[in-house]
């Protein structure tokens, strides 16, 4: 059966680079019906912090990610928190060192970084120099009844470590590049190097698929797999994904942590859509996609070996996709909590007009591309329009005025609207001003809305009512009777 895992370490909020390494993992179980792991990977006590695991686990359900085995799930190769495992890594560390494949290294942060540096002075790798490797018994000793604290290193031979990556082909490794590194530090806690590959050997993984990141890695775990006398796993390492100057994508992108699009109130289908085109295209090309449509034909080897670019604009694209064909219902209750913080609606909600709630949301919901936009896009119905110097220019002018003295004609004679009695209306304005087109309803639009794009004109008329309609438009008449009054009625707009 296969098995995969994805293992992040909790030091800060999951973004899209690894949250998509999740859901290509997720989705290669679920691919080829296998178990999906997740193990966190805390070792690191300095940086790893309950509240970004709770985060993550969060982040990774709100996406539909769902997992076999793993933290609060359990499993049979559990504990899946690193933390816990402590024991076993020290177990084996002795395992290790009984059977020479380890040995104590004595020297201190300071002699290795002077060491270092003398090696990149004169153009050296600065690998570790393996000097504690052949200590004598007399030094050994020594240092033990010293009470210097000490380091554990693996011994790495000098040979070439060659693996065949699903996504990159073959890899090859110098090992006589690479010291001897360190598989358990002097406190007590094992190295990222140790505490993988004895997981993925204990939890039996076929497969280890994440970030290119870690492709230099592979060889130091390939040494390890062997000491541990475990055939390896296949690796497949994902390109990363850059911002759009290339480099490793950050916050400054634009790019959001997962929670933080949780928050604006992103669609987590589209996020996860978008997520899995970074890198990969189904066969047919196609953008937006259920993972029901792929599953049966995903490859991992079809993956792009090439960095994939973070396009904010394309996310929100395909956001607003989902969000034009999302239930209502949904993102009515998405909506509310924005629209009783921005103080549009009640905060009781009893109090709510539901009803012309979702006419709005209806209306103005194939311009969002997150829920929390609905407040920008909204505000026209819940608060006085703000119009601005250039519109105000555009309204009085003469054609404006023309459209605008039909329209209110019209509706003077109404008692009420609805999107057909609207649409008649313009009918009749146009053949009375013989306009037509973008030309016919902007003015209508700016001054029933003070903005040049939005809803249907229809709806928004609709929602606002026969009166608001009366009101708003009539204001602007005001413009060519009274010009000097101008600026004191736009400022205090309708
Ligand atoms: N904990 C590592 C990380 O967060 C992942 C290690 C692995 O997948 O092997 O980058």
């Amino acid at each position: 059966m296969i098995r995969v895992r994805f293992a992040p370490s909790p030091t800060g909020l999951l973004h899209i680079g690894n949250a998509r390494v999740a859901v290509f993992n997720w989705l290669f179980a679920k691919r080829h019906k296998g178990a999906f792991i997740l193990r966190i990977e805390d070792t690191d006590v300095a940086r790893s912090e309950k509240k970004y695991m709770t985060q993550l686990i969060e982040d990774l359900h709100w996406l539909g990610l769902t997992w076999q085995e793993g933290p609060a799930v359990g499993g049979q190769y559990g504990p899946y928190l690193q933390s816990e495992r402590l024991h076993i890594y020290n177990n084996l560390c002795q395992q290790f060192l009984k059977e020479d494949w380890a040995y104590r290294c004595y020297c201190t942060p300071e002699e290795l970084e002077e060491r270092r540096r003398i090696a990149r002075l004169t153009g050296k790798p600065p690998r570790y120099d393996n000097r504690c490797r052949n200590l004598s018994d007399t030094q050994k000793k020594a240092f033990e009844t010293s009470g210097l604290s000490f380091t554990i290193r693996f011994k790495v031979t000098d040979e070439l470590v060659v693996f065949e990556d699903l996504i990159r082909g073959d890899c090859q490794f110098d090992m006589s590049l690479t010291g001897d590194f360190v598989i358990m530090r002097s406190d007590g806690t094992p190295s990222f190097h140790f505490a993988v590959a004895i997981d993925d050997t204990l939890m039996n993984i076929t497969h280890v698929i994440r970030g290119e990141d870690h492709l230099s890695n592979t060889p130091c775990h390939i040494l390890l797999f062997h000491a541990l006398k475990q055939k390896p796993p296949q690796f497949a390492h994902l390109s990363l994904t850059m911002g759009a100057d290339r480099s490793l994508l950050s916050k400054r992108h634009g790019a959001f942590s997962i929670s933080e699009y949780r928050k604006l109130g992103y669609l987590p289908e589209g996020l996860l859509n978008y997520m899995m085109l970074l890198g990969w295209s189904p066969k047919d090309k196609k953008e937006k996609f259920k993972v029901s449509d792929i599953i049966d034909t995903f490859e991992i080897s079809s993956m792009s070996k090439a960095a994939s670019v973070f396009d904010q604009q394309k996310l929100d694209w395909l956001s607003g996709q989902y969000i034009r064909e999302a239930d209502l219902e949904r993102l009515l209750t998405m909506a509310i909590p924005y629209l009783q913080e921005a103080g549009f609606v009640s905060t009781e909600e009893s109090k709510i007009d539901i009803s012309k709630l979702k006419l709005i949301i209806d209306a103005v919901r194939g311009n969002m591309s997150c829920t929390s936009q609905i407040v920008h896009e909204s505000e026209i119905f819940f608060k006085d329009i703000v119009i601005s110097e250039n519109h105000v220019e555009f309204l009085s002018s003469e054609t404006s005025q023309s459209i605008l003295s039909a329209f209110s004609t019209e509706l003077r004679k109404l008692n009420t609207l609805s999107p057909e009695i609207f649409k008649d209306v313009l009918k009749t304005v146009q053949n009375e001003t013989k306009v037509n087109g973008k030309g016919l309803y902007m003015p209508i639009r700016i001054a029933l809305t003070g903005r040049e794009h939005g809803p249907e004109l229809y709806s928004v008329a609709n929602i606002l009512g026969i009166n608001a309609c009366k009101t708003r438009i009539e204001r602007f008449l005001l413009v060519k009777k009274q010009p000097p009054l101008l600026r004191g009625i736009f400022s205090r707009p309708p």
